[in-house]
């Protein structure tokens, strides 16, 4: 299918999930590199997010009702309908969201891992399972299981348009649950495609996933209609806002917000590996990565060593959306306007500027810029930056650069380099993040296993992993009786002496114990 055509599809996908004479507002996505259109697409207002969600709820039961068994079939032709298609949805992704058809066709990859992962990990982190009695209980058999929740609302950013949303998506299905998605105002038409392409691959539950559009408002629509629970992605600022509206209806919600992440680089470093992997982690898709580093902390052993190779590294990066280029432009317009504020603030404030290839990087662009020196009090080193950029500062030992990087309001993930197993762990478990790469940096992203989600102002709960399928479960506790006990504590016929003969039991069981 071409790319006219698939933009048709979407565009259709989008505007047919709702009655079209519901809606008449429309909104144009742009390409960031080039402002061409991609896309026009409905603003869904209160009505036609309610209308969603009720068909969502009505597809709900037929969904759970597949049980693990069918959903994993149907999740499995969804995978395969999306590796079947990368390049396509990869050239969607450059076009709307700028980053290189390369990194698309990563974060595409990495998506489709996950939903493999969920679909077939569901039954053993979810599924009926016996639990012992103990001993209070020990005439009756006891059984868990997580249900789904119904309707999941998942609102996502911009900047991993698939893979990021995918995080919930994937998880809430698989655990049973239908999806409303709201993709981001800046990338409707890749929301839009992942769902015409669910229609298209699973058409006998095609509304156990639907996707509305719009801006800010039609999210909190999603918030309120309401949804069983509300899974957000995006900025610490408009987190607060949905846990509010979400309030309103006491429907619980998952926050996964932004990051101020560190890289530690002790005297036993590969210096050489370290740079390469702060660069890549600072500066791929420009900066704009929840889990991005934004600081070094590097020790007084390594830090010329390091800030030589980085700047020799940066030199070799050049924005752009051409086949050659490393990263593309700012997705967000107004983002470069903060990137502009924290490199002002931080030379106003004496810090040292060492910029990569490219100083003046074109409109729309920010060329990858190094900063050193930068006070700790500094916008650079306490706000979420968001941009190519990367602040290295000098420390006298890794204790220190721990101290330092947990200096923050965030906590989202981070990064060791140390040649030491243990003394790296060590390190890793003592940062306040939700995750910690040794000698990488975002390497826990690709490991569907483990848990994605942050502390303090990064969010709570988690995607990803046993922890992210339960997440979108209710528990649910069994019990059955398998015999009666002659002597029965739980009723009002109990004989006079029996709560004296459970005392003397748990006199004998547990008060040995000092
Ligand atoms: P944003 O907070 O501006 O918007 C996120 C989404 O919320 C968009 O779809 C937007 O339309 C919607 N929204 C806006 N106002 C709303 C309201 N009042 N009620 C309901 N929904 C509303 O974030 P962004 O600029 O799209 O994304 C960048 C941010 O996302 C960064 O802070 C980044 O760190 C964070 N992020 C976090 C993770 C993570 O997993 N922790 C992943 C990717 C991005």
């Amino acid at each position: 299918m071409s790319l006219a055509e698939q933009m048709d599809t979407v565009t259709d996908a989008a505007a047919g999930t709702v009655d079209r004479h519901a809606t008449t507002e429309t909104f144009e996505s742009t390409a960031p590199a080039t402002g061409a259109v991609v896309g026009v697409f409905p603003v869904h207002g209160d009505a036609a997010v309610g209308a969603t969600v009720a068909r969502a709820r009505a597809a709900a039961g037929q969904w759970a009702a597949l049980g693990f068994d069918g959903r994993k079939q149907r999740l499995t032709a969804y995978r395969g309908y999306l590796a079947r298609r990368m390049h396509e949805l990869a050239d969607l992704v450059h076009r709307e969201n700028g980053k290189p058809h390369a990194d698309a066709i990563l974060e595409i990859s990495l998506a489709v891992d996950h939903l493999a992962w969920a679909a077939g990990h569901a039954r053993k982190a979810l599924g009926p399972r016996r639990v012992a009695s103990g001993m209070l209980a020990a005439n009756h058999a006891s059984y868990l299981e997580y249900q789904p929740l119904g309707v999941v609302g998942v609102i996502g950013p911009w900047n991993y348009p698939v893979f990021t949303p995918m995080g919930s998506i994937a998880y809430a299905l698989a655990a049973g649950n239908a999806v409303v998605f709201k993709p981001s105002e800046f990338t409707p038409a890749i929301g839009a495609w992942l769902a015409a392409a669910w229609r298209a691959a699973v058409p006998d539950v095609a509304d156990a996933f639907q996707v509305v559009t719009g801006f800010g408002a039609t999210g909190a629509a999603l918030c309120r209609v309401p949804v069983d629970k509300l899974a957000f992605t995006g900025s610490a600022a408009t987190g607060r806002k949905v846990m509010a509206t979400c309030a309103e209806t006491l429907t619980p919600v998952l926050m996964e917000l932004g990051g101020k992440d560190a890289m530690i680089v002790d005297d036993d470093a590969d210096v050489v590996a370290a740079a390469d992997a702060a660069v890549w982690g600072a500066m791929s898709n420009g900066g704009q990565t929840c889990i991005g580093i934004e600081r070094v902390y590097a020790t007084s052993a390594v830090y010329d060593r390091f800030v030589a190779e980085v700047s020799a590294q940066v030199q070799k990066l050049r924005p752009g959306s051409d086949e050659e280029a490393t990263y593309g432009p700012m997705t967000m317009p107004s983002q470069i306007d903060v990137v502009r504020r924290h490199v002002a603030d931080a030379t106003a404030a004496g810090a040292r500027v060492v910029t990569g290839g490219t100083d003046d990087a074109g409109e729309g662009y920010v060329a990858p810029t190094v900063l050193l020196d930068v006070p700790e009090t500094s916008a650079a080193v306490r706000e979420e930056t968001f941009g190519p950029t990367l602040t290295i500062t000098r420390v006298a030992d890794a204790e220190e650069a721990l101290q330092r990087a947990n200096a923050t309001s965030y906590g989202l993930a981070g990064s060791v380099f140390s040649a030491s197993k243990d003394r790296a762990m060590d390190l890793a478990r003592r940062m306040r993040s939700g995750m910690t790469s040794i000698n990488s940096v975002l390497t826990f992203a690709s490991v569907p296993a483990l848990p994605f989600g942050g502390v303090g102002e990064s969010g709570f709960g988690r995607i990803h992993g046993e922890d992210g399928l339960k997440e979108f479960t209710r528990a649910k506790a069994i019990t059955r009786q398998r015999l009666p006990l002659p002597v029965n504590l739980m009723s009002f016929g109990r004989p006079a002496g029996a709560a004296d003969a459970l005392a003397r039991v748990m006199g004998m069981v547990h008060g040995r114990h000092r």
